[in-house]
């Protein structure tokens, strides 16, 4: 190798944080920490699994809900509204009550 014109090479250890999962590599940066590996990938695991990141998952099962219950709100209002209206007695039975013919 020539001098001076290669980066620092360390040895360190690449951490998963989902699995927990550590491997020892070389590397010019220390303490790396990687989201998801081999070991817990579904993709590798062959089980049928979401990884959620960040919470993406919760955030639309939230929206999907808040919709879900919009629609059945307006759904139930449409529905109200096209109910027929309760006849009104005419003024007459109103005044006299049921025996006026
Ligand atoms: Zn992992």
């Amino acid at each position: 190798m020539k001098p001076d014109i290669h980066p620092k090479n360390f040895e360190t250890v690449i951490t998963c944080s989902t699995c927990g999962t550590a491997w020892p590599t070389r590397s010019t940066r220390q303490n790396l920490r990687v989201d998801i590996c081999s070991n817990c990938h579904p993709f590798y695991t062959g089980e049928q699994r979401i990884v959620d990141t960040a919470g993406q998952v919760d955030r639309f099962m939230r929206r999907l809900q808040t919709s879900q219950s919009q629609q059945a709100e307006a759904a139930r209002r449409r529905e109200e509204k096209n109910k027929p209206m309760p006849k009104k007695p005419s003024l007459l039975q109103e005044i006299y009550g049921e025996e006026t013919e």
